[in-house]
């Protein structure tokens, strides 16, 4: 989607600090991490949000948890666990309208978040 920041980082186009990538996904680290490992997870193409999925575009998730899984067992984060944040809309703190998951990790962290 033209104007889509994320989906000029999943491009390419826009530098980022890659973590991992594959044909549907690219993770990268956020730029304003909140926890030593702060990985965001995006599929290459452009959904808003999970209230924008439908049957044709959830096609491409099937695999996101294991994707997941992955990426915390890549960056270290398999024995002492990790969180899994998905805002969704502005009211939850979406910020850029491009589904991301933010994969937090590598300290001790409380509930609830706000
Ligand atoms: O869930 P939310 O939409 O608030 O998250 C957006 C995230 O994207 C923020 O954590 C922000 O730091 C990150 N970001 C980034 N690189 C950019 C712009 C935003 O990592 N160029």
């Amino acid at each position: 989607m033209e104007d889509c920041l994320f989906c000029k980082i999943a491009a390419g186009e826009i530098p980022s600090t890659k973590v991992y990538e594959d044909d549907h996904w690219f993770a990268f680290r956020d730029i304003n991490p909140s926890a030593p490992v702060h990985v965001l997870l995006i599929p290459r193409q452009h959904v808003k949000n999970i209230l924008a999925l439908t049957d044709e575009t959830n096609k491409n998730f099937s695999d996101f948890f294991l994707v997941v899984k992955k990426i915390a067992e890549q960056e270290g984060l398999g024995d002492n666990g990790f969180r899994l944040v998905i805002n969704t809309g502005a009211e939850a703190g979406q910020t850029v309208f491009h589904f991301h998951a933010h994969i937090i990790g590598g300290k001790a962290m409380g509930w609830p978040p706000f």
